[in-house]
């Protein structure tokens, strides 16, 4: 499956703010956007006036690069979205929100979507008690999340299941004792902290 492989500071960078890619590095001195608040590149310090479509086209590919969405199906989610009821740039953030990986790291099982996306992939965890490894795996209101048991034992999930549901979104409930979190609903927009103007991507696919 194709996937970005560059280094993914210079993604934020490019955006100019914070997209929180790496988990705890996003939060310490280290993070590149506080050493080097600039875009990458020999002109990356310059400053350029942006047309109105090359600030449609950023806030597209921050929403993409937030969520780690190549081109593709970012463009298949948005004809999802606009096919929903309602309005079509909330329909998208929902549907992203929606996906098995977010939910995962909006649970605390990984500390960035890259991780949740990665412990997806390696099977560890139930959706309505049946495994599922697919990071793009929607989720509906009513499912249940648990952690194989078999996962219980490795690592990395002990070391996350430490910080899991401290900073949990109000749509998602989680159980400590049992490692448990239920879909209350999908979440609104006023319920997703994404900073992105999502009717500047509803013109930029109008064009
Ligand atoms: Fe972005 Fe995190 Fe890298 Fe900072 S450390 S530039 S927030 S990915």
């Amino acid at each position: 499956m194709a996937r970005y492989t560059e280094a993914v500071c210079k993604l934020c960078r490019r955006e100019g703010e914070k997209l929180y890619l790496k988990g705890e590095r996003c939060y310490s001195p280290k993070c590149s956007i506080a050493r080097r608040a600039y875009a990458p590149g020999q002109h990356g310090q310059a400053r350029k006036k942006m047309s109105e479509y090359g600030l449609q086209l950023r806030e597209k590919q921050k929403l993409r690069r937030i969520y780690g969405i190549l081109e593709r199906q970012f463009a298949g989610y948005f004809e999802m979205a606009e096919r929903k009821k309602g309005i079509t740039g909330e329909n998208l953030l929902q549907i992203l929100e929606s996906r098995l990986d977010n939910v995962i790291y909006r649970i605390g099982f990984g500390v960035s979507r890259k991780e949740a996306r990665q412990l997806v992939r390696h099977g560890h965890f139930l959706v309505n008690g049946r495994k599922v490894n697919i990071p793009s795996f929607l989720v509906k209101a009513g499912d249940v999340i648990t952690i194989k048991e078999s996962s219980l034992s490795s690592d990395k999930i002990k070391v996350n299941l430490e910080s899991a549901g401290k900073s949990l979104p109000e749509w998602i409930d989680y159980d400590a004792n049992t490692q448990t979190a239920t879909i209350k609903a999908l979440p609104n927009r006023e319920q997703i902290d994404i900073p992105v103007q999502e009717h500047l991507i509803v013109e930029l696919y109008s064009r």
